[in-house]
C-alpha cells in the first residue's frame, strides 16, 4: 500500500535546515520491518523520502547521511519509550518550521553532561559511546539559549536570533 504522508519535519542537511514530509511514516515503516542502521537502509530511506520530496541529485549523499542520522535518533527515542510528540506552534508556525535548536560541536564537547542535566526539555541525549547529541531539536524552547551559555567549551551554538525576528515580522 502506498504511503500517505502527513508528517512534516525540518532536519539539518550539510548545515542547512530542510523541510521534509513523510519522514515519520517512513521511519515507522522501516522500524517495523526491523531495518538496521546500515548503508542499505540509508539508500532505502533516500528512495522513499525522494518519492515524497524533491532531493537535489548533487546533494543525495548529504541527504542520505542526514536522514539516516534522523532515523537513528528516531529509533533511539522509540526504544527508550519516548516517541516523537506533537509540539506547540510558535507565532503561528509549526514548531518544525522554526529553525531554532542547538548544535553540538562534537570536536569541542568533552561529554561533561552539563547541558544534558540542565535542559528539562529532553533536547540532549547521550550515545552509548558517551558523546552528547541533539536528540530533540524541536523540543528546544524557541528563543532560549541557556545551555549554550553554560557550556564551558562553547560547543553549543544556535542560529542567529535575527532569524526569529524576521519570521515573527513576516519577512
Ligand atoms: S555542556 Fe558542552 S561540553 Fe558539556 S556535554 Fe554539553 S556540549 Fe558537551
Ligand atoms: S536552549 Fe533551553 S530549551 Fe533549548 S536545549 Fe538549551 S536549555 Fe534546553
Amino acid at each position: 500500500m502506498p504511503l500517505q504522508p502527513s508528517s512534516y519535519r525540518q532536519i539539518t542537511v550539510a548545515g542547512f535546515p530542510v523541510g521534509l514530509t513523510g519522514l515519520d511514516e517512513i521511519f515507522q515503516l522501516l522500524r517495523q520491518a526491523g531495518r538496521a542502521l546500515e548503508d542499505s537502509t540509508g539508500a532505502e530511506l533516500l528512495r522513499l523520502v525522494g518519492e515524497q520530496n524533491y532531493i537535489p541529485p548533487a546533494a543525495e549523499g548529504d541527504y542520505r547521511a542526514a536522514i539516516l542520522q534522523e532515523y537513528e535518533t528516531y529509533c533511539e527515542l522509540e526504544s527508550a519509550g519516548k516517541p516523537a510528540k506533537k509540539r506547540e506552534s510558535w507565532q503561528g508556525f509549526p514548531r518544525e518550521q522554526v529553525p531554532w535548536f542547538p548544535t553540538v560541536d562534537e570536536t569541542s564537547c568533552d561529554g561533561c553532561d552539563k547541558c544534558l542535566e540542565f535542559c528539562s526539555h529532553g533536547v540532549f541525549a547521550k550515545r552509548e559511546d558517551g558523546t552528547v547529541f541533539v536528540a530533540g531539536p524541536y523540543d528546544c524552547v524557541v528563543g532560549c539559549d541557556a545551555c549554550a551559555r553554560l557550556c564551558r567549551h562553547k560547543a553549543i551554538t544556535f542560529p542567529p536570533r535575527m532569524t526569529l525576528m524576521l519570521m515573527a515580522h513576516g519577512k
